[in-house]
């Protein structure tokens, strides 16, 4: 070996030594304060996405994401809402969706498009408030609002109020002052695509819309109750094709599951029944934290990796509207300023069947 700095072997070793432990000590000191934090607040405190093309990685409920774009804040027939909360970034396939959906919407008589809620955060995973998905930037949420014909501004964007299309005086009973057509259209437009695998809404709507859909009745199959979903709606697409890293859900019934036990269920008291009480001489046992070592490994990567400028990662170049986006400052990104819990007089199910 030579060398040509009149440096020794031996101090030449003792340095590259020296330099390998500093970077060694720095991503030790990453990797502890990462393994010591939920991965959600690592997720969350993400402002931009990667650069690199994009992936979904894992599971809805449980990955990450890379080279994610952003649903521009306007668009011809949608607005996007609480953009405080930085949730408008998806896959391509998921923002491509929203935009053809949106015109479709209009198109049916949805006001002049639709006004969408959260999709992903800027790296997807697991988020601090609000969604156990959402983590790959394949869902979605669509207001059971429509875009009205005058663009709402940014702060109304995030003090306008959910509307709900419950009766809420009645059990699980969809409000026929709120619920029409053409919601039950909107929905069964959305489930109709082939690229969408499921679309969540309340028990209450879905049985609705076995009551009286006369369209098509094999998309009832993609048309899934959960709790919740009465003010919005929520779209999962499939993996798009070649994604390897993306794991696929359990396919939807072939029927239009109007008669399944699955929607029974929900009628029944049993997902209502309070919590049993904890036993007194028990120690509570704290939930256990979603951490980074519990979503699939390139996750880890993904959060590490350089950003993309926020021109870059807007789909389409940026051209609609973009300038309009709300102001980025700590402020504005008060979350749990704007996230509202589920009102307390609705009891949360305990367990449900999963699909
Ligand atoms: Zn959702």
């Amino acid at each position: 070996m030579i060398w040509r700095t009149g440096m020794t072997a031996t101090s030449g070793t003792l340095f590259r030594l020296a330099a390998a432990s500093v970077v060694f000590g720095i991503l030790a000191g990453t990797v502890q304060a990462q393994d010591a934090t939920p991965a959600k607040q690592l997720f969350g405190a993400a402002k931009l996405p990667t650069q690199s093309e994009a992936v979904p990685i894992g599971f809805y409920a449980k990955g990450c994401m890379a080279g994610a774009v952003a649903l521009p804040t306007d668009g011809p027939t949608w607005q996007a809402m609480r953009l405080s909360r930085n949730r408008r970034w998806g896959n391509p396939a998921m923002i491509s969706f929203l935009e053809q959906f949106s015109g479709d919407a209009a198109r049916l008589g949805w006001g002049s498009g639709i006004l969408v809620g959260d999709i992903s955060q800027p790296r997807g995973g697991p988020m601090i408030t609000g969604h156990a998905s959402h983590q790959i930037g394949l869902d979605a949420d669509i207001w059971f609002t429509p875009k009205p014909a005058q663009p709402l501004t940014v702060q109304q964007r995030e003090s306008m109020p959910f509307t709900s299309m419950l009766d809420k005086s009645k059990f699980l009973t969809v409000d026929p002052k709120r619920w029409g057509s053409t919601n039950a259209r909107l929905v069964m437009q959305a489930a109709s695509y082939p690229q969408v695998e499921r679309v969540f809404v309340n028990p209450a709507i879905k049985k609705k819309l076995c009551e009286t859909w006369s369209g098509n009745r094999d998309l009832l199959s993609k048309v899934r109750p959960v709790y919740g979903h009465d003010e919005h709606f929520h779209v999962r697409l499939s993996c798009p094709p070649g994604s390897s890293s993306c794991q696929k859900q359990a396919d939807t019934p072939s029927t239009d599951d109007c008669n399944s036990k699955a929607l029974a269920w929900w009628f029944t008291k049993e997902p209502w029944a309070p919590p049993p009480k904890p036993d007194p001489n028990k120690k509570p046992v704290k939930p256990r934290q979603v951490m980074l070592s519990d979503l699939p490994k390139a996750c880890a990567a993904v959060l590490s990796a350089p950003a993309r400028s926020e021109a870059e990662a807007t789909y389409g170049g940026g051209t609609m509207a973009y300038s309009e986006r709300a102001p980025v400052n700590a402020a504005a990104r008060s979350v749990d300023a704007v996230v509202q819990p589920p009102p307390a007089d609705v009891p949360l199910p305990s367990e449900r069947p999963r699909n």
